[in-house]
């Protein structure tokens, strides 16, 4: 499900602004700064970014069908992600980012990030593109993971 790219959000109703709010719980109580909808299994293209994990409630971003606008630059971080525990890698991500999309009352939304925010943001987007930031690794990074988590999912993820 995780590779598979998400559907957009034909209108905001009800029904995403309580996916919105089990997003943002799921993402505070993991805690995480980033989380795409269908991580918590939903094929929509909704994301919420939160760089404090909720200290601060007015730096929470909730963006339907976000899109990137325009991007430049490079940088490389160690990235995780909630739906691959356990495991880091530093993809290549642009260092400049501007993204738009819709707010939870239909109102156009543009944010421009650099450093965390603008890695937090392709993060969130490529899983909505059914990209997992294992993807974006090098193949044999990938490959090293790969065996590792399927070791792993054999002998249970209890270990
Ligand atoms: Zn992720």
């Amino acid at each position: 499900m995780l590779h598979a790219p998400s559907q957009p959000v034909r209108a905001i109703d009800d029904g995403v602004r309580r996916l919105v709010d089990d997003m943002v719980d799921t993402m505070y109580a993991a805690p995480g700064i980033g989380l795409a909808a269908p991580q918590i299994g939903v094929p929509l293209r909704v994301i919420v970014v939160d760089l404090t994990v909720g200290e601060d409630r007015t730096q929470l971003i909730s963006l339907v069908n976000p899109e990137i606008v325009s991007k430049e630059g490079e940088q490389r971080h160690e990235e995780g992600c909630l739906s691959v525990p356990g495991y880091g890698g530093s993809p290549v991500r642009p260092a400049r980012i501007v993204v738009k999309g819709l707010d939870l009352d239909g109102q156009e939304r543009v944010f421009s990030g650099s450093d965390l925010l603008a890695r937090a943001f392709c993060h969130e987007i490529d899983h909505i593109d059914g990209l997992v930031f294992v993807d974006r690794l090098t193949p044999l990074k990938r490959d090293l993971m790969k065996r590792k988590l399927k070791k792993r999912a054999r002998s249970g993820w209890d270990e």
